[in-house]
């Protein structure tokens, strides 16, 4: 997104991407909002695996919300996505380089005055850069490379394993399904989300520091498959593990002539992970900021003004805000899950909204109504 903005915006880009092709391996469940992604582009159907009508969340104990939403969202097909996003980038007039690992900065001062690069083939060539958008993802090591702090505490980030498998039938076909509990999955939740077929992303992503022992991800998975699954074992078609930054954005997200976008920034969504869609927004603010950062002016003012704050009013706001929710659920037992659940239930049949519920609005009023959850989220949600 971001090297298509630039492009766009009539910038001469190079988009670096270390593997042979984008989007695989995916590390993604590939849940978008419609509205979200239908606010950048037409989807193609080739990118939608599913599309979601709707929602279920399970707790320990069985209870179950259910929610149909039609056209709430996409399940998509990732892999064709992310290559067509690329792809897109190079025919607004991006130079493509595949095999092409951005390894370090060169730096001037403090500007980036060129890239370090390596092919795949072991040359090594040092790209002269007047901006360098940082989209590195998770394991972005860009920001660092300029030395701005970017590491994500264990406490702030999700761990995460998934598999994709054949063969499966789901409570709800075209449904979006999370499964909470202490026990099953501590400081997170587990989905399955269909992908169309009668295939599947089972997978749940936990917080490393309140899980048992040190239990890794892969064994909750395994634990979660047994319980609510135990088909899905011999018809796994892949496995992914991967982590999420859960910190609401990194501190400080631009300096000099770098900017830095989507996971690289600590974009991911807290409380349910999502940050495709934060992604494509950064990375589509960044691209047009670029070109305003080139045309002159304060330099600092022009990331400010052009990308924090429209960021912060598009996503962190919420994502704050979501950070929030999740430091109440993981401080909930599964009898205080049960009950939240149990007071959601009530009042989404008392809701008369038509179509879509603000469910986080619901979720707030369900932990500020009843007086033991009270307690315990009243100083956290205010
Ligand atoms: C298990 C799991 C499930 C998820 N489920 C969802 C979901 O359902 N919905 C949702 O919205 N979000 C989900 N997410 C989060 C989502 O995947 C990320 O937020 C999103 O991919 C971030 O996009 P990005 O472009 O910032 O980073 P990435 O998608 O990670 O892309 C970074 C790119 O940079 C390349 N790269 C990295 N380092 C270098 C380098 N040095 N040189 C050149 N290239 C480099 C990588 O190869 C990669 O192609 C999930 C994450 C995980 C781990």
């Amino acid at each position: 997104m971001a090297a298509k903005a630039a492009a766009v915006s009539g910038l001469s880009v190079l988009l670096l991407e270390k593997r042979p092709e984008v989007g695989t391996p995916i590390r993604c469940a590939e849940a978008v909002p419609s509205y979200r992604l239908e606010s950048f582009f037409s989807p193609r159907p080739s990118w939608i695996a599913s599309p979601i009508n709707g929602g279920m969340v399970e707790t320990a104990d069985g209870t179950r919300i259910v929610k149909e939403f039609p056209h709430v969202g996409y399940v998509l097909e990732r892999k064709i996505f992310d290559r067509d996003l690329f792809a897109f980038a190079g025919e607004s007039g991006a130079h493509l380089a595949t095999r092409t690992r951005a390894t370090g900065l060169v730096l001037a001062g403090k500007d980036i005055s060129a890239v370090k690069v390596e092919t795949e083939r072991g040359e090594r060539k040092e790209i002269g850069a007047e901006v360098v958008i940082a989209a590195d993802g998770v394991e972005s090591t860009t920001a660092r490379f300029a030395g701005l702090e970017a590491k994500c505490e264990l406490s702030q980030i999700h761990s995460c394993a998934q598999v994709l498998v054949n063969n499966i039938e789901l409570p709800f076909k075209d449904y979006v399904h999370f499964y909470m509990g202490v026990e099953i999955v501590p400081g997170g939740y587990a989905w399955a989300f269909p992908k169309g077929e009668g295939r599947a992303n089972l997978g749940l992503g936990i917080t490393p520091s309140l899980a048992d022992n040190g239990r890794p991800a892969t064994a909750y998975l395994d634990a979660f498959l047994d319980r609510y699954f135990p088909e899905a074992k011999d018809n796994i078609v892949e496995f992914v593990v991967g982590a999420v930054p859960a910190a609401a954005g990194l501190k400080k997200m631009y300096q000099n002539n770098l900017v830095i976008v989507g996971d690289a920034a600590h974009l991911s969504d807290a409380f349910s992970g999502a940050g495709i869609i934060n992604a494509l927004i950064s990375g589509d603010l960044a691209g047009k900021a670029a070109a305003k950062f080139l045309d002159g002016g304060k330099k600092e003012k022009i990331w400010k003004e052009e990308y924090y704050n429209p960021l912060q009013e598009q996503v962190l706001r919420t994502l704050n805000w979501y950070k929030k929710i999740k430091n109440v659920i993981n401080h909930l037992n599964d009898d205080e899950l049960n009950t939240t659940a149990n007071i959601i239930n009530q009042l989404m049949a008392h809701s008369n909204q038509k179509g879509g519920v603000d469910f986080l609005y619901i979720l707030r009023t369900a932990l500020l109504s009843h007086p033991k959850l009270l307690l315990k989220s009243r100083h956290i949600l205010g």
